[in-house]
């Protein structure tokens, strides 16, 4: 058996350490005589491990106590209905910043409950940049400002925690959460879904202040009340089991691998390396704008899309897969999260050049 280097989006690489406990303990949970997917939800094991994945993740976000943490379902997409549903309370709009497909998604989906107000859009440009804080259009009425903290598709990256004043400020960090540190209290509620850069398909993370819930719409189905996971521990009907175990273990390695500045110092040096081989060979280019390039999410063109193909092929033949870009962009995206060892990052580099060697 041989693993490739996996650049994929989402769902993306896991970290082989955390995929070889899991094989290992498979079987048997420490002792349980059953696999962690067939046990209760309700059980005593099972709350060792939810508790411990909870506890886990808010020493690594370094998450303050007046802060929920819900493992819910339903993916960041649910998200886009349960925020409004829950945070606009008496309000009748909220403001969102489009910074590309997923943000139009979340603003689609709001406009269903609310006065959705764009205070800003980089979509004339095609997406390549994040707005600078000058030219956020917000409004003091608005019940809560939603950014998308990574741009998945497009490659961009906020380097900046947008000033909302007392309007809380909700981030989609599905594909960034866990890359670095992020100042949790800057914010009124993070989601991410787990897939990219947490754990298996199924899971998905709020991180919300405690003082923005219980004032969900009437209308607001009850698995959909953040009130609801919150009083039952994120555990109201059964939830997914297996992906918070999985998800618990790659916070644990985190932990052990010096938390998330550890985490971040690694992530930019593999950033570094990819954005200066895009530089460097004349063969590629980068569609996004220098300041908002994502550590994540690396877009990048070939100077000929003819070979776009080719470039495609023989990478997946030297074990490098997953690298076509998104159809809105066109070219490659190398997703280099916390699971691409530094080794892929290297082995994609000493690629491009080789590529390029041979067809100059
Ligand atoms: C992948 C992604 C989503 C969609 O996530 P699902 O869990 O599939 O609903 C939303 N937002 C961002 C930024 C993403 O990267």
């Amino acid at each position: 058996m041989s693993r490739v280097y996996n650049f994929s989006a989402g769902p993306a690489a896991l970290p082989l350490a955390v995929l070889e406990q899991v094989r290992d303990e498979m079987l048997d949970w420490h002792g349980c005589g059953t696999s962690v997917m067939e046990m209760s939800h309700r059980g005593k094991a099972f709350d060792e491990i939810a508790e411990q994945a909870e506890a886990d993740l808010r020493t690594l976000m370094a998450i303050p106590a007046n802060y929920k943490v819900l493992f819910l379902q339903g993916g960041a997409s649910a998200q886009f209905a349960m925020i409004p549903l829950n945070l606009l309370g008496d309000k009748a709009g909220a403001d969102y910043v489009n910074t590309g497909n997923w943000s139009k998604k979340a603003i689609s989906e709001a406009a269903r409950y609310c006065d959705v107000h764009i205070a800003a859009t980089t979509e004339p440009g095609n997406f390549t940049r994040v707005p600078s804080q000058a030219e956020l259009d917000l409004r003091e009425e608005a019940a809560y400002c939603h950014i998308t903290g990574n741009n998945t598709i497009f490659g961009t990256e906020f380097h900046y925690v947008p000033e909302t004043g007392s309007v809380p400020l909700v981030s989609d960090a599905s594909s960034h959460i866990l890359s670095r540190p992020m100042d949790v209290s800057r914010y009124g509620l993070i989601y991410a879904g787990a897939q990219k850069n947490i754990g298996p398909a199924g899971l998905t993370i709020v991180i919300v202040r405690d003082d923005l819930i219980g004032r969900a719409r009437e209308i607001t189905p009850t698995m959909f009340d953040y009130q609801v996971h919150a009083d039952n521990d994120s555990r109201y009907n059964t939830p997914p089991t297996f992906a918070i175990y999985v998800a618990g273990l790659v916070f644990k390695q985190l932990l052990e691998q010096g938390g998330l500045t550890a985490a971040e110092a690694v992530n930019r040096r593999k950033a570094d390396k990819l954005y200066s081989a895009i530089e460097g060979l004349a063969l590629y280019g980068s569609p996004v704008e220098v300041a908002s390039r994502s550590l994540m999410n690396v877009p990048f063109t070939l100077a000929d899309d003819a070979l776009d193909a080719d470039f495609l092929a023989e990478a997946a033949k030297a074990g490098l897969v997953s690298l076509k870009g998104h159809r809105k962009v066109g070219g490659m995206r190398a997703s280099i999260y916390n699971a691409m060892p530094e080794s892929g990052v290297d082995a994609l580099v000493s690629f491009m050049e080789e590529f390029q060697r041979t067809r100059a």
